[in-house]
């Protein structure tokens, strides 16, 4: 059934969801006097009003306390990290000593490898998604330079099948079959990037674990968008970063996912740091590092308060709001943009292809659409009308109704622009 994408039928759907509430708690970028009509969440969340003040919270311990803002203050530094271990341990589904805040995506996805991907003869082989974002192939690329090996032969990257834009989770499963006990490490993005897919994260896990690899995933944009169970699907590590849906800022800090199995091991290859060391015993600076027995361990540096505070008001939003509640609002969100994007293909007779699977177990809030023959014009004229949606070659733009502040009624905005975009081009 179409719905019906007036303004008033929109704001009649926004007033019967109580998560709408939340919107007012963000600044909302303008466009000429007017909320723009923000779809880029999945690349900067926008900011939650509360973040000036946490900030301040932070400077002012700092300007009262100096160096004892380590041990006084409303957050001590010294324990900083630790109170986001409750909204990262709900957002994967973890317990709460699996995760830990520290550092930044890659940096992360590199320190996870050294304990994770260690290859032995005969068994050197991650597998992982062609065309994953650039980021992930360099960090996985020199891994395997930095261990000897040939990243034409080791790395096996597993696209779809040609005329498909998505991957099928049988052909994933049959690749990681295929590669067999030559397989030490299966990485791919829990959502991708580029065409929303979510991964079936446990089916893989358990296919990786059936041929003896481990299994990680990059959260960057999984996390704060889908619900997940890290710690019951039995994943052995991952990563993310907290500026996407998550909201605490530009370049804020990642986090890191460990299975409990892999925690407290002192042999486990790690780069190591003081802030990983045994915390009764951090500050009597003995040579012998001694990991904490959670993901702490992975922890190099004392943390980052600044670039951390807006992290806090962040994850106490998402667990006000629940990640499972946000997901439900989110699907009929995306399902939303999905209709009102069908809507104006089939009024204009244009062709509108979405890329992003359409069922909403496959995907997150994201949709990405191939807008065959109009080239980057369509984009620039919404771009003028005050969409901030993005663009990636060679012809995909892609959008994000994130359900903690998209309104129904930017998208019915957003079907009125389309349309008009689109009626005008010709
Ligand atoms: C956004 C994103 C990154 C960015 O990495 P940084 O280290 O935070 O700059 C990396 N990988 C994926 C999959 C991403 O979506």
């Amino acid at each position: 059934m179409t719905p019906d994408f007036s303004l008033d039928a929109a704001r009649a759907l926004d007033a019967a969801d109580p998560l709408s509430r939340f919107r007012a708690q963000f600044h909302i970028p303008q466009h000429e006097g007017a909320d723009c009509i923000y779809l880029t969440g999945n690349s900067l969340g926008l900011q939650p009003k509360a973040a000036a003040a946490a900030l301040q919270t932070e400077l002012d311990s700092w300007a009262e306390h100096g160096v004892e803002g380590h041990f006084r203050g409303a957050h001590p530094w010294a324990e900083y990290h630790e109170r986001f271990a409750r909204g990262l341990a709900h957002l994967t589904g973890a317990q709460e000593q699996e995760v830990v805040a520290m550092n930044a995506l890659t940096t992360n996805l590199h320190l996870l490898l050294v304990s994770f991907y260690r290859p032995v003869a005969g068994r050197r082989k991650i597998l992982a998604e062609a065309k994953a974002f650039p980021s992930d192939r360099y960090a996985l690329v020199s891994q395997i330079r930095f261990h000897q090996g040939n990243p034409a032969t080791d790395l096996i990257e597993i696209a779809p099948r040609p005329g498909e834009h998505t991957l099928r989770t049988a052909d994933i499963l049959e690749a990681i079959r295929e590669a067999g006990d030559e397989l030490a490490l299966v990485m791919i993005g829990g959502v991708n990037y580029y065409t929303g897919q979510r991964m079936d994260m446990a089916a893989i896990t358990a296919e990786a674990h059936a041929v003896g690899a481990l299994c990680g995933f990059d959260l960057a944009h999984a996390m704060g968008n889908v619900p997940m169970s890290l710690h019951d699907w039995g994943v052995d590590f991952a990563c993310w970063c907290s500026y996407k849906y998550l909201n605490s800022g530009p370049g804020a800090v990642s986090g890191i996912y460990v299975h409990e199995r892999h925690l407290g091991l002192a042999d486990l290859p790690r780069f190591e740091g003081w802030w990983g060391h045994d915390k009764e015993r951090r500050f009597l600076m003995e040579p012998d590092f001694q990991p904490i027995p959670t993901a702490e361990a992975w922890q190099l540096s004392n943390a980052p308060v600044l670039n951390m505070a807006v992290h806090g008001v962040a994850l106490e939003q998402f667990l006000e709001a629940g990640i499972g509640p946000l997901r439900e609002r989110g699907d009929r969100l995306t399902a939303y943009l999905e209709a009102a994007i069908h809507d104006v293909a089939q009024a204009t007779g244009s062709h509108l292809e979405i890329i992003t699977p359409a069922d909403p177990a496959e995907r997150g809030s994201q949709i990405s659409l191939f807008a065959h023959g109009f080239g980057k014009q369509l984009f620039d004229d919404l771009t003028a009308a005050g969409v901030v949606a993005d663009w990636r070659e060679p012809n995909v733009i892609r959008m994000a109704p994130v359900p903690m502040y998209n309104s129904f009624e930017d998208l019915a905005r957003f079907h009125a622009i389309l349309q008009h975009c689109i009626t005008n081009s010709n």
